[in-house]
């Protein structure tokens, strides 16, 4: 009886997502995650406390955004389909702390946004969003000029061996050279498939970055490290060298003198470098003039 007096989180967006007819949209990644014990235990991970302010990516049919209206100060939570509004409006109702908008996360001014709705203070990310954004919503939010103080995300499991790995090896990337920069980065629960609804093909991992307080490397210019970055990685068949020549526009000797000033070998490839030594090319590429 209690439980039509007072629905579970769950049943309120059961029972509007029927009500509204709402029909998941593949091509958005709409797997939703509707267990309020699951996401209590999500929440718990994403370690956020009563006076943080949260950007909530992909708030779906709100079981996630109404809990962190529990836990947390205030909650943006933007979502790119507006064919959630009724839904999201129904389970969110009287939820003094939570603002919705409805917008692409990837065209969103992240400062404008996070400065209008927080006054400018710290806030920290939650996300479960769709996998074909993963890499990209990541590196927006690690590279913006006003950085969350930790993302919380779901991502396939793949994509959190790729974050976590090490120079050298297989998976590092430029994902990866630019996420530990940013913070460092765990795992915190597995995922599996059933636990979504409709489920996925893969499993999935629940991952927390926090950012770094001081940065691992002192880098004494950020966008140019992050341009490095994604050009030691644009063709990983190719030398460091022949990435900088492209990317940067050097000649052959330029290339060398870089590499030289930086202590780097000029026949090695991007991929086997540690953060330290691509920031040492970083700085020697802003020492010499071109
Ligand atoms: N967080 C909800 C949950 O856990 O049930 C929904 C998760 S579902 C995997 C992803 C959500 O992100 C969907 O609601 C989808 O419409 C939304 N979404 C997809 N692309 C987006 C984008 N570019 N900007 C904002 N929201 C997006």
């Amino acid at each position: 009886m209690s439980e039509y007096l007072n629905p579970s989180l769950e049943l309120r967006a059961r029972v509007a997502l029927e009500k509204h007819h709402f029909r998941n949209t593949h091509s958005l990644g709409q797997n939703f995650l509707l267990s309020e014990s699951l996401l209590a235990l999500l929440l718990d991970d994403a370690q956020i406390a009563p006076d943080d302010n949260v950007l909530e990516i992909g708030p779906g049919a709100g079981v996630m955004t109404a809990l962190l209206s529990r836990r947390a100060r205030r909650v943006l939570a933007v979502e790119v389909d507006r064919g959630l509004q009724p839904v999201l409006s129904d389970v969110l109702e009287g939820l003094g702390n939570v603002t919705v908008v409805y917008q692409d996360v990837m065209k969103a001014d992240l400062r404008a946004l996070t400065e209008a709705h927080f006054s400018g203070e710290p806030y920290r990310v939650v996300a479960n969003l769709p996998y074909y954004i993963t890499a990209d919503i990541l590196l927006k939010l690690a590279s913006s000029d006003c950085p969350p103080r930790s993302i919380a995300i779901m991502v396939q499991k793949e994509a959190a061996e790729r974050v976590m790995s090490a120079p050298g090896t297989k998976q590092w990337c430029a994902l990866a050279a630019e996420l530990q920069y940013y913070g460092q980065a765990r795992v915190l629960t597995d995922v599996a498939p059933e636990a979504f609804d409709p489920p996925p093909h893969v499993m999935s991992q629940f991952i927390r970055i926090d950012r770094w307080e001081a940065p691992p490397v002192e880098s004494g210019d950020p966008a140019r490290f992050r341009r490095l970055i994604r050009a030691a990685f644009a063709m990983r068949r190719k030398t460091l060298a022949n990435n900088l020549k492209s990317a940067f526009g050097l000649t052959q000797e330029q290339a060398r003198a870089v590499l030289d000033a930086a202590g780097v070998d000029e026949r090695v490839r991007g991929e086997a470098l540690t953060l330290e030594e691509l920031n040492r090319v970083s700085e020697a590429l802003g020492s010499i003039n071109l």
